[in-house]
């Protein structure tokens, strides 16, 4: 199901570790990685875990790559944080919202605890593209470099802002740019990835769009916006073979990002529009 080459190679999970394994990890040469999404309806038929179970395949897959590229480094996945901002979609069970702040602090706290002990490298891993989720991702991020000597990137929603992945996925005759949640795509990478978990009425699902940055939305859940399935895009036009395209286009850049932390190349940003939005939303 996977990219067949890398399915033997070993992941080194931080809580497998003991302290001293720990301790020798070669400071310089050593990149964590954190999945962190929430748990969030995704429609009658995608699980509510979609973002984080993308989180963690989509760096594990990189960290599999990467042995493979840079065998001299430690690439090291931290166990996956399932928490996230996902504020629209708390009228449905299974969506745990978690306020930008804490997600701030918990940021602050993981990178902190690493840099105290002299690591250099943190790849921040999330799926969940939310703007207060970002917003106390970035947050977080800043807060720990302020004060400590650490590199931390988050490189998927730069990417996934910039409007590349539909200048440059397979040719599909729709326009992708309005799948916005448990949609197309992520029904794609579903499909791809955990087919057993996609409930088979998706084939039968209405398309259904709605333009979520206007002013009239914002603030607002899915109910009370009428959208009473949890979803907004057209899932029923699903395909695993874009789903695999998407998903090795995040494993992509994560490896990439792993690469330019380790040249001290300067991180991709937000594009301004949506850091205007992250900081002018009212969140609470
Ligand atoms: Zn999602």
């Amino acid at each position: 199901m996977k990219n067949k080459n890398n399915t033997n190679m070993k992941v080194t999970k931080f809580e497998e570790l003991n302290f001293k394994q720990i301790e020798k990890l070669d400071r310089d040469k050593t990149i964590l990685f954190q999945p962190i999404s929430p748990t969030e309806e995704h429609g009658p038929h995608l699980p509510v875990g979609t973002d984080l179970l993308t989180a963690v395949d989509t760096a594990t897959e990189a960290i599999k790559t990467l042995n493979e590229k840079k065998p001299g480094y430690n690439h090291v996945l931290l166990p996956a944080i399932p928490v996230g901002y996902c504020k629209s979609t708390i009228d449905f069970p299974g969506s745990v919202h978690i306020g930008w702040k804490a997600i701030r602090d918990i940021v602050y706290g993981l990178g902190s605890s690493l840099a105290r002990h002299g690591f250099k490298y943190l790849i921040i891993c999330t799926y969940h593209m939310a703007y207060g989720h970002l917003r106390g991702i970035y947050a977080g991020m800043k807060k720990t470099t302020n004060r400590y000597n650490i590199k931390i990137v988050e490189p998927w929603s730069p990417v996934f802002y910039s409007g590349e992945i539909e200048k440059n996925e397979p040719k599909l005759g729709f326009d992708t740019s309005k799948e916005l949640h448990a949609d197309f795509k992520e029904t794609s990478l579903m499909k791809y990835q955990y087919p057993y978990l996609v409930d088979e009425s998706y084939k039968k699902l209405q398309n259904i769009y709605r333009d979520m940055n206007s002013p009239r939305v914002i603030g607002k859940t899915f109910k009370q916006l009428g959208l009473k399935e949890g979803y907004i895009g057209s899932p029923s036009k699903a395909d695993a073979d874009y789903g695999r395209w998407f998903f090795n286009q995040t494993v992509n850049v994560y490896v990439q990002a792993a690469h330019d932390l380790i040249a001290g190349k300067k991180p991709r940003e937000l594009p301004n529009n949506v850091k205007l939005i992250m900081r002018s939303l009212h969140l609470l």
